[in-house]
């Protein structure tokens, strides 16, 4: 998990250019809500830092229908705003869900969604790329009241200490049972630790990472086969060098350094890769 660059532009210009897409009165519903949205906006920029605390405002069905038709019909300007949020981010992290690091991204979520908050439905900084997994999951899912259930990718502090784990379970057969789980690190404040919690439960990901664990898994098995047959010291070292590209490219908490920490130091896994 690893922020992700806002992408900074006009984003009332590209209200307004969408807008001129529309016609007849949902185009003058638009056009009368202007600046609604302008105020509203304003407000968003001024508080991304709690977010959770941002009160909805009331729309009749019309106004909301035609705020959310933003969105929901695709228009050029609306790729254009797409295609500028993928291409703000780096480009390691561009094509990979960041909420969970598992799939691609080819959706938005609307970080105060859209149901809840229609003006919202085309503001860049309220827009975040990821996964339809991720997307469906959290949906409406938003505050607790203290805090947002979910990191905001791009304005929130991600936890640098170590909060996600992974134990290789090997009973009778040579596939382990993956178990992952979170642990507080001493150097993270309790209420830090608890917003990572809720944004792992909230996504359902620790689930999410056991379905994919054992590919990766079986992946890192044949290439240490490959590259240091029977020699258990040389497979230690090349995880641990795996390990430290994984934290540098998607950070501490990306499901792969767990599995790669437990690994290195599973005998039982270092033997299924000596023992074809
Ligand atoms: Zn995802």
């Amino acid at each position: 998990m690893k922020r992700l660059n806002p992408h900074l532009c006009n984003y009332m210009e590209v209200f307004d250019s969408i807008r001129s897409k529309k016609k007849g009165r949902r185009r003058q519903i638009l056009r009368n809500l202007r600046r609604t949205v302008s105020e509203r906006y304003s407000g968003y920029v001024a508080r991304t830092d709690t977010l959770h605390m941002v009160q909805p405002q009331i729309y009749g069905k019309g106004k909301k229908a035609a705020l959310r038709h933003c969105y929901d019909v695709e228009t050029t300007p609306l790729s254009k705003l797409k295609s500028d949020i993928k291409k703000a981010q780096a480009a390691e992290l561009a094509g990979l869900c960041q909420y969970c690091g598992v799939d691609s991204t080819p959706t938005f979520d609307h970080f105060l969604p859209k149901e809840i908050f229609p003006e919202f439905s085309v503001l860049a900084i309220n827009l975040i790329p990821c996964c339809y997994e991720c997307n469906q999951v959290k949906r409406a899912k938003w505050t607790n009241g203290s805090h947002c259930l979910v990191f905001n990718l791009y304005f929130d502090q991600l936890p640098t200490e170590r909060v996600l784990y992974c134990r290789l379970n090997y009973s009778t057969t040579s596939i382990p049972q993956v178990e992952f789980y979170l642990n507080e690190p001493a150097g993270l404040a309790a209420a830090d630790f608890q917003r990572a919690k809720s944004h792992y439960t909230t996504l359902g990901l620790l689930s999410k990472f056991n379905r994919c664990a054992n590919t990766f898994i079986s992946e890192t098995r044949n290439e240490l086969r490959q590259l240091a047959p029977n020699s258990r010291s040389v497979m230690i070292s090349l995880l641990r060098g795996k390990v430290s590209n994984l934290v540098m490219t998607f950070g501490e908490n990306y499901w792969k350094v767990a599995i790669a920490e437990a690994m290195h130091t599973s005998s039982e896994f270092l033997s299924s890769c000596e023992n074809p």
